[in-house]
């Protein structure tokens, strides 16, 4: 087993520069490939019956090379999770077959029925939803929604003995509203709730977990796949956490299946080692958007952490990883859905900057008016709550193209406005 690995050991996360932290974990194939290999069986056979059965007792496992079927646990998807896990300083890490997965099997096996969470209230539609609607409909689990950066808020929101997690996003979709981990981190911990990170926006610029948190989650269809081509999800914590989602018998993993197709685990293990490269890119190009369109217009509305004026802009910087930048993703406030709209269609169909869609981390750029997309199941009441404004226009920015290129195409479609 140990053959085929080659584990880079990273002492402190803090000061590792960017491409430190996606070579963390390089695994070999089976045949002393340069790739890992691809286990594509769901079901594995065994020496002898001794043997089966003790693999059923749980006296052998995945350290032993034994493996029993692929919903419970496959060799290629555990390696992947190694990868993610050596990514984000965690113990360990599993891959699911969606962000949304990923985060709900995270609050099944860490909330009973009855149970608490405490949540910011700008966070992914879906997971709003989940928290808001399903949650508490099919499990008596309730949430009680935060402002995030509001430190006192979330402590008086947390119930000792009766809240067990703290849920939030490292960088706020589509708000993004920094959160502040290590404080976050100290309060829960101090009333033994359990804090738990979406980091689907900041892959590599943040390390949730050295920053404090118990477990991290992502959505691996955004910046990490990369290619706007892959659904799938993580979940980054420590073994006895993680490990136990897993078991047969009370774990989500295993019981409501999410799991992940290995022949996908193995596409997403070649893309991690350039996705330090690509976050710098996005994080690069982002910044300068943003920069120049505050030249052009002083008075447009444009939201973006790089920006002096974010206001956790310092409390960014202070938490990311060296090299990196301050995201991919900025917003600019229209005003009104109609004129959203308007910049949106320019931009698309007259000069190509970009495209509308809601996904983020895709190398061309992608639009998107949060109100009426992505954060549509929110009331007008939360949305006005979690800062959407109607003319919130959401860009998850590319890399491909010159800058110049790129700029001209938005200046010629903005002074149509
Ligand atoms: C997309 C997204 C999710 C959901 O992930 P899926 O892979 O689409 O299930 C969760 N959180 C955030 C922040 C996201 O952007």
């Amino acid at each position: 087993m140990d053959r085929k690995t080659v584990n880079v050991e990273i002492e402190s996360k803090k000061e590792v520069p960017a491409e430190a932290l996606a070579a963390a974990r390089h695994e070999l194939g089976e045949h002393n490939g340069i790739n890992m290999s691809i286990e594509a069986s769901n079901t594995f056979t065994f020496k002898d019956s001794d043997a089966m059965n003790r693999a059923f007792l749980g006296e052998v496992g995945p350290k032993t090379g034994i493996y029993i079927y692929s919903r419970h646990l496959n060799p290629t998807i555990l390696n992947l999770g190694r990868q993610i896990a050596a990514m984000e300083g965690t113990e360990t890490a599993y891959c699911t077959a969606s962000g949304m997965s990923a985060i709900s099997s995270v609050f099944l096996q860490l909330c009973n029925t009855g149970g608490h969470v405490v949540a910011a209230k700008t966070l992914y539609g879906g997971s709003h939803a989940l928290l808001t609607h399903f949650l508490p409909q099919k499990c008596n689990i309730t949430t009680t929604f935060v402002d995030i950066v509001d430190l006192e808020e979330v402590d008086k929101a947390m119930i000792e003995g009766k809240t067990s997690v703290l849920y939030f996003e490292s960088i706020s979709n589509p708000t993004l509203i920094v959160a502040n981990i290590p404080e976050l981190s100290k309060i829960a911990h101090a009333k033994w709730v359990k804090v738990v990170v979406d980091n689907t926006f900041a892959p590599m610029i943040l390390s949730p977990a050295k920053l404090g948190a118990d477990v991290v989650v992502h959505s691996i269809s955004k910046y990490i796949s990369g290619e706007a081509d892959i659904i799938a999800g993580a979940v980054c914590g420590p073994a006895d956490i993680v490990d136990q989602m897993r078991d047969p018998h009370e774990g989500p993993f295993m019981l409501l299946g999410p799991t992940m197709n290995p022949k996908l685990a193995f596409e997403i293990s070649g893309r991690i080692p350039h996705l330090s490269m690509r976050m710098k890119k996005h994080c690069k190009r982002a910044m300068k958007y943003v920069t120049k369109m505050k030249e052009l217009d002083p008075n447009l509305d444009v939201l973006y952490p790089g920006l002096k004026e974010h206001p956790q802009h310092s409390l960014l910087k202070s938490m990311s990883n060296k090299d990196y930048g301050f995201g991919g993703v900025f917003c600019i406030d229209m005003k009104t859905e109609g004129r959203a709209y308007r910049l949106m269609d320019k931009l698309q169909n007259n000069t190509k900057f970009g495209f509308m869609g809601v996904s983020l981390g895709y190398y061309e750029t992608l639009m998107s008016c949060s109100s009426s997309s992505t954060n549509s199941m929110l009331d007008t009441k939360e949305k006005e709550r979690a800062g959407i404004s109607p003319g919130l226009v959401r860009f998850s920015v590319g890399y491909v193209g010159t800058f110049e290129q790129k700029w001209s195409q938005f200046t010629r479609a903005y002074s149509e406005m």
